[in-house]
């Protein structure tokens, strides 16, 4: 009885080649571009005078690279 087994194997290579299609389509589905990611975009806005110099100085924006003049 050699029927029933046939089946079997076909069933299980069809099951094989819609798993391998099945595989395929996911990569074709994060081919999608993905939406930009919202970033903020950081103004250069001046520091607070009163704020330590972004420089690193440790000293205040204003006695520093802030002050009029440099
Ligand atoms: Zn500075």
């Amino acid at each position: 009885m050699a029927k029933g087994y046939d089946a079997g194997s076909e069933r299980f290579h069809e099951r094989e080649k819609r798993e391998k299609e099945y595989k395929k389509q996911l990569p074709g589905e994060d081919d999608e571009p993905l939406p930009p990611p919202v970033t903020p975009i950081e103004s250069e806005e001046k520091p607070n005078r009163n704020d330590p110099c972004p420089c690193g100085s440790g000293r205040k924006y204003k006695q520093c690279c802030g002050k009029p003049g440099t």
